[in-house]
């Protein structure tokens, strides 16, 4: 499967899909817009989707469905709300330079009881795909 849209390429990678940069990105560029479909459900999870505050989950379409974990993402989802009445708008912007080539991260940020061991590579991983601030309630590694 390929996808490109925007600056970025779906690629097979050790991880499965991921996201690669087929352009250089600055800092706080735009490198989307996440598309996909609104959930209103406040006990919607899955692998994908972004939590966006109370009840409302975003299940992204491709290509951003396919970001893969950093514990030193090089991206974030910001959002904000349209004109009066319409959804919010996701968009994925580069938190660091981004050169061409190079695979788009972020931080999934997962709550502990979701956790999984990560295999990020960063100097900095913290070992698990975890909300930092969640560290602490880890279950103990099995
Ligand atoms: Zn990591």
């Amino acid at each position: 499967m390929e996808s490109s849209v925007d600056g970025v390429l779906v690629e097979q990678t050790e991880l499965g899909y991921g996201v690669l940069a087929i352009r250089s990105f600055q800092v706080d560029d735009v490198v989307g817009e996440v598309q996909g479909e609104w959930i209103d459900d406040p006990d919607y999870s899955s692998d994908y989707c972004i939590d966006m505050g109370g009840d409302l989950s975003l299940e992204p379409r491709a290509p951003y469905r396919f970001l893969n974990h950093s514990c030193e993402p090089n991206c974030e989802f910001i959002s904000w709300a349209k004109a009066d009445g319409e959804k919010e708008s996701v968009w994925l912007c580069a938190t660091r330079q981004v050169q061409a080539g190079e695979p788009l991260t972020i931080d999934y940020c997962w709550p502990a009881e979701t956790a999984i061991r990560c295999l990020c590579g960063s100097p900095r991983c913290r070992g698990w795909i975890v909300d930092p601030d969640e560290l602490d309630q880890l279950p103990l590694a099995t």
